[in-house]
């Protein structure tokens, strides 16, 4: 079976990346070993979050932003895209003055997305916080979206635009053939000019059948949620300090995350609730809202991410293949970023390069301390 493109991988990078590349006409296949969304993309905490993140994705998470607060445009859908707002709550004056020295030096790089609000700002908007915060980092855009939603629109789109999502196709090998990439898998040959690596937790598996290996760790993340309870919050909240992302949901359910690990057999693709680990996120809990002590947890779940030793994805060209492009190792973050990222694997694989800033995502970062 031939292609223009294939995907590896059928979580929201790789059907932004068949999205995006519908979009300038060109047909891809989706290669999924299980069902799209069925890891990350569609079980994570659908957090919409600019805040805070590393300065390397600033540009990133910027486009991102705009490109979910018109995610309808993208899609033909809203994903349930709710935007409240973000909160990074500082318990003590120094801990304001970093968050300032953040926001200063972000406006230094022309970017306003942040800003630092007063105790009193602060206690407006988040009424039910513990007493005796000094303020906090905001982003009045940050949100949240519903993250299997998401990945249903996202996969509808990218069929209406021409791309094949094959599910339960394993991808067993890549291979340089005659006139392309011959893609291997359970359900026999592929061949296509160019492969995009989109295989989250399991990406390494391919960076390394090309000669170009990286610090990729799969973990488990863990969330819970409550039942629900009463409206008392429109924004999320996380905590300079704490792993912590606390926000209610419209059905009133709280949902708790912070990037508290589960255990996992990756093999096996099984993962068990650590509960200790899942103490520590209550008492986080609890130690800023402290009414929530007595509230029940009704489910919790973990899902399967791929963390990079540095904390930023891996998004550009293999080093090692020309027609091989890479983008996994979100570091559970990137759901926020699936539309971006999309776009530019769409830019690479079509133009050979795009506008945004990229070089800190490249691979040879890895290679260079070899
Ligand atoms: C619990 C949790 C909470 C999170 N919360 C947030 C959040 O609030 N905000 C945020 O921005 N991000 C969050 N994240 C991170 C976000 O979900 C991920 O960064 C993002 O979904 C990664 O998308 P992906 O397409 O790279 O990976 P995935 O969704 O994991 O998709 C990769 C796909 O590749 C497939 N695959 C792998 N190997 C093969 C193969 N050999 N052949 C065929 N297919 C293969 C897999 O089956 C999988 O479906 C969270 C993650 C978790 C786990």
């Amino acid at each position: 079976m031939k292609a223009d493109v294939i995907i590896i991988g059928g979580g929201l990078q790789g059907l932004s990346t068949a999205l995006h590349l519908g979009r300038r006409g060109v047909k891809s296949i989706v290669l999924e070993k299980e069902s799209p969304g069925r890891h990350a993309s569609g079980v994570n905490a659908g957090g919409l979050r600019q805040l805070n993140r590393h300065m390397a994705e600033i540009p990133l998470t910027v486009e991102a932003a705009r490109m979910w607060k018109n995610i309808r445009e993208l899609v033909d859908g809203d994903c349930d895209v709710v935007l409240r707002g973000q909160v990074r709550v500082a318990e003590s004056d120094v801990q304001l003055k970093k968050l300032q020295a953040r926001v200063d030096m972000l406006r230094a790089q022309g970017y306003e997305h942040e800003q630092i609000i007063d105790q009193e700002t602060l206690y407006r908007l988040v009424p039910r916080l513990v007493e005796g915060c000094v303020g906090a980092l905001y982003n009045p855009d940050d949100g949240s979206a519903r993250p299997f939603h998401a990945a249903t629109a996202f996969r509808h789109k990218a069929i209406a635009l021409g791309a094949e999502i094959r599910s339960g196709v394993e991808v067993l090998g890549i291979e340089e053939g005659g006139d392309g990439w011959r893609v291997e898998t359970s359900q026999g040959s592929f061949t296509a000019a160019n492969v995009a690596n989109c295989a989250g937790a399991w990406a390494n598996r391919f960076a390394s059948m090309l000669g170009e290996p990286v610090p990729l760790k799969p973990q488990a993340p863990t969330l819970m949620v409550t039942e629900r309870l009463p409206h008392f919050l429109d924004l999320t909240v996380g905590a300079e300090g704490y792993q912590l992302s606390f926000k209610q949901m419209q059905n009133g359910t709280v949902i708790i995350g912070g990037a508290h690990l589960a255990k996992l057999d990756f093999e096996q693709e099984k993962s068990v609730i650590d509960f200790a680990t899942l103490k520590t996120s209550a008492q986080t809990v609890t130690r800023f809202f402290p009414h929530m002590a007595q509230v029940r947890i009704v489910r919790t779940w973990a899902g399967i991410e791929g963390f990079m030793a540095d904390g930023i994805p891996v998004i550009g060209k293999s080093a090692k293949a020309a027609g091989i492009f890479h983008a996994f190792g979100f570091s559970a973050h990137g759901f926020q970023l699936s539309p971006v990222v999309g776009r530019i694997m769409s830019e690479l694989i079509l133009d050979g390069k795009t506008d945004l800033p990229i070089e800190p995502f490249d691979i040879r970062r890895f290679q260079k301390t070899e």
